[in-house]
């Protein structure tokens, strides 16, 4: 059977470039009404309009069996939440994950935030800093992958960033890394080979070298590793109960370094503090 590369062509790099920043533009519409009193369906609802603006459909509503535009996971919940009728509250952590297809190519991208709560001034410093390790930790996964000769180099370099980051002050543990769902291959389809994992493992994988698109997800709690599927068949929750946290871009290696497609500046905040300046491809 013909298998399709995992390294992409400089003319196919080119047009992962648009569905990149669409699925940012949604991601940068939801952030604002992050907030109490909204529900998560109307967050949804504005991912959706975003994306359609520009062209684009939803690629999550590609995925089999799901409706909607964004996954929204909010406090114990760490990835693939249902939008619905729950009704943010102040101090919620809330993970948004959306993605947009355009042209047949996928971008795919998420954010944690926190909810102001002036009455819970701890909880919510708790849960920015498990929002600043995650997002962190994705950026020195990133940070990696300009120089990463395996996609293992990667995940070994998230889990030394999470790892380095001591004790949670949530919970007195370190902060869990899940280790069921990783980052993966992106291109035609959102979910492609090889799988990223967000952790040290004893497979390097396949070779990073220039066509190389990943989706880079780690999703991290603030004390255990172990979760469970909600009755709804989709939710992904701590077991212990403790706060979840997930960030995520599509990245791009490419011959002359890598370029963060799911951002704007190509990644050159984000990855400024590793000393990595990113190129786009041309
Ligand atoms: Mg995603
Ligand atoms: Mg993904």
């Amino acid at each position: 059977m013909f298998r399709r590369s995992i390294y992409k062509t400089p003319a196919q790099l080119q047009s992962m470039i648009e569905p990149g920043l669409i699925t940012a533009a949604a991601l940068d519409a939801v952030r604002p009404l992050i907030r109490a009193g909204v529900t998560t369906l109307e967050l949804d609802t504005i991912a959706n309009r975003t994306i359609r603006a520009r062209g684009a459909e939803s690629n999550f509503q590609l995925v089999r069996g799901y409706h909607h535009t964004i996954c929204v996971s909010v406090n114990q919940e760490v990835v693939h939440g249902i939008p619905g009728d729950h009704v943010l509250q102040p101090g919620d952590i809330v993970s948004v994950d959306c993605g947009a297809q355009f042209k047949g190519w996928n971008g795919d991208s998420a954010i944690t935030v926190v909810v102001p709560d002036e009455a819970r001034p701890s909880l919510v410093a708790m849960r920015e800093e498990l929002s600043r390790v995650t997002e962190g930790s994705m950026w020195a996964g990133i940070a990696a992958m300009a120089s990463a000769d395996y996609i293992g180099d990667i995940g070994a370099a998230i889990q030394e960033y999470i790892e380095a980051q001591g004790v949670s002050e949530v919970s007195g543990e370190t902060y869990g890394i899940l280790r069921e769902y990783v980052g993966h291959g992106i291109g035609r389809k959102m979910h492609e080979a090889p799988s990223v994992f967000n952790y040290r493992t004893p497979d390097p994988g396949p070779e990073v070298k220039p066509g190389l698109v990943l989706a880079i997800e780690p999703m991290v709690t603030a004390g255990g590793e172990a979760t469970f599927i909600e009755d709804d068949d989709w939710t992904v929750s701590t077991v212990d109960g403790t706060d979840g946290s997930h960030w995520e871009h599509s990245v791009a290696r490419h011959e002359d370094g890598i370029w963060v497609l799911t951002v704007p500046d190509g990644g050159a905040a984000g990855l400024a503090p590793f000393g990595i300046v990113p190129t786009p491809p041309a």
